[in-house]
């Protein structure tokens, strides 16, 4: 017989980090992204075209 075979099927571990580097879709700049729905760093969320794009995020 021959020996047992590792399963393909392995758990994938969610430890992503929310916390990295992003590209700010406004200035294309690289910043830190606080979570999953930071696209845009903070000196483009201050303008007011940010607002105006329906970003709205509280
Ligand atoms: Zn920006």
């Amino acid at each position: 017989m021959s020996s047992s075979k590792s399963p393909t099927s392995k758990p994938e571990p969610e430890t992503t980090p929310v916390i990295k580097k992003r590209k700010c879709l406004m200035c294309n700049k690289d910043f830190t992204s606080q979570h999953l729905g930071e696209r845009v760093c903070v000196n483009c969320k201050g303008t007011s075209a940010w607002r105006e794009s329906g970003y709205y995020a509280v």
